[in-house]
């Protein structure tokens, strides 16, 4: 069977999109933790950051800038928002398709461990 976010890329799961191109798809989490939290992943699969950012760098970019993109589209590019990719077992990765979480629309907050 294919991934989650691959069948909510071929529409056989349904998704708030809200921004998209020829190469990646943006959409609401489903359980938000702030209040935009928005999902941007390259249509094409790839497990994590590195393993995309390693066989096709364009279109690394091209997440990064619709991850951009959506932060205007979200009223959050003056006010700032934090871009994250969980990668691996530590980071508490659960969907192994790459996505970039954008968080903001309030203070986020120092990382931290926990
Ligand atoms: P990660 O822990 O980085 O792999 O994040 C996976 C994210 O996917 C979590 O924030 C989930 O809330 C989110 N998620 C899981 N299923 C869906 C879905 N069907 N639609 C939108 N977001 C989802």
């Amino acid at each position: 069977m294919a991934c989650l976010f691959c069948r909510i890329v071929s529409g056989e799961i349904p998704a708030k999109v809200v921004h998209e191109t020829g190469r990646t798809l943006a959409f609401r989490d489903i359980n938000p933790k702030t209040p935009v939290h928005v999902l941007v992943i390259p249509r094409d699969h790839h497990e994590d950051v590195a393993a995309l950012a390693a066989a096709d760098p364009a279109l690394a970019a091209e997440v990064l800038q619709a991850a951009a993109d959506v932060a205007v589209a979200e009223g959050v590019a003056e006010s700032g928002y934090r871009l994250l990719f969980n990668t691996g077992p530590d980071s508490g990765q659960e969907v192994f398709h790459v996505h970039a979480h954008v968080l903001g629309g309030r203070p986020l907050g120092a990382l931290t461990g926990a």
